[in-house]
């Protein structure tokens, strides 16, 4: 192991991350194969789970995370600093979601919480925490914009990508890149601001907020409905003045690290380079990972790494907001090579070997190709 003094990094790398995010509780509930179990407080006939590792959404893969971020040394190496941490006022939370929506979380998180919408349950005080959620990748955005951080990492909590205007879905309360993105339209004058969704369930309600705007280009790699079912199809391609700025990959389940290279190398590298962003913001799921519960893709640490690679290689400002990722065992590994690749590390400090490198159709398989030249020839790459 390195002395943390012999850590070599060639980038400035924000990382966010903050003790209350943990504090968010999703419910408690049992399993997605019993819809009967869907209530917090537990299933009818099968066994609760119970304290924080209640739902699949809950804080243990994001604090061991960023534990492992800082035993290994990798933290001092980052910049803690510098992105101010802080909530989002309501009026920012409002460049997206509707008024009504925004108040109405607010008055349930002040009295015992509920769903914001489908599958979006939360405790007493997750309204503040959201606001922390969205406010901190708002300041993400103003510093790498600003050239005080060459990139940064917001490990926030609740996710976003599934919120919509009206309604929180799929654990997402306030989509924190939507607003984020809104953000460096409305008040730092960008006119064209890339978002790339590689978390394995479609990014609807990111989709939703961009859907007619051709100043925000949206792009999703996802696991074929998965969820919200019947979403992120091919053919949703952006309408009115946005049309062809929403691209979807929808990947059939057992895309590897191979099919999600062929996705970045043929689809979302040129479409950025088309596009030419001032700035990209990337929904950094980890739940296209081989031991994730909640998809059935098989991503390893490395294939995350060299995505992460891919996008840092076009030398634009970028931005990561944590989403999904529910594998308590895998994410850290996964979220340690992101956030490495990101300062530019020289060497890790951290040596583990995943499985998932092993596993069969690793490689990109044919018919994963088939739906690769469907959106090329769909989109005129
Ligand atoms: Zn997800």
């Amino acid at each position: 192991m390195l002395h943390r003094d012999d850590l070599k990094v060639s980038r400035r790398t924000g990382f966010v991350a903050d003790e209350r995010f943990y504090w968010h509780h999703a419910g408690v509930i049992t399993s997605g194969c019993d819809i009967a179990s869907f209530n917090p407080g537990g299933g009818e006939f099968v066994q609760p789970n119970s304290g924080t590792q209640g739902y699949f959404e809950n804080e243990s893969t994001k604090r061991r995370m960023a534990n492992l971020i800082d035993v290994c040394g990798l933290l001092e190496k980052l910049d803690t600093a510098t992105v101010k941490k802080r909530a989002a006022q309501k009026e920012e939370l409002c460049y997206f979601h509707s008024r009504v929506y925004v108040d109405k979380v607010e008055d349930m998180s002040c009295r015992n919480g509920g769903d914001a919408g489908d599958f979006a349950f939360f405790g007493p005080g997750s309204y503040n925490i959201a606001a922390l959620a969205a406010g901190c990748c708002i300041e993400a955005v103003n510093s790498v914009l600003d050239q005080a951080l060459d990139n940064a990492y917001v490990l926030c909590r609740p996710p976003g990508h599934h919120a919509e205007r009206d309604r929180g879905m799929g654990f997402c309360l306030f989509n924190n890149i939507a607003i984020a993105a809104e953000h460096a339209v409305r008040n730092r004058g960008k006119k064209r601001v890339a978002i790339v969704d590689w978390d394995v369930h479609h990014g609807n309600g990111t989709q939703q907020a961009f859907f007619e705007r051709s100043d925000v280009l949206f792009i999703s790699v996802h696991q074929d409905n998965l969820y919200p079912p019947s979403s992120g199809s091919l053919n949703e391609v952006g309408a009115g003045d946005g049309e062809g700025f929403t691209i979807n990959i929808p990947l059939p389940p057992g895309a590897g690290d191979g099919a999600y290279k062929r996705v970045m190398e043929a689809v979302i590298l040129p479409s950025l380079k088309k596009f030419d962003p001032e700035i990209i913001l990337v929904s950094c799921g980890f739940d296209a990972s081989f031991q994730d519960p909640l998809g059935c893709q098989m991503v390893t640490s490395l294939g995350f790494q060299q995505m992460a690679r891919d996008v840092l290689s076009l030398d634009i400002p970028i931005v990561f907001c944590h989403e999904g990722g529910y594998s308590p065992e895998h994410v850290p590994y996964c979220g340690l090579r992101v956030v490495e690749e990101m300062a530019g590390l020289e060497k890790s400090n951290v040596n583990f070997y995943d499985d998932g490198l092993n596993y069969g159709y690793q490689a990109c398989q044919k018919w994963q190709e088939d739906v690769v030249q469907k959106v090329c020839e769909l989109h005129a790459l």
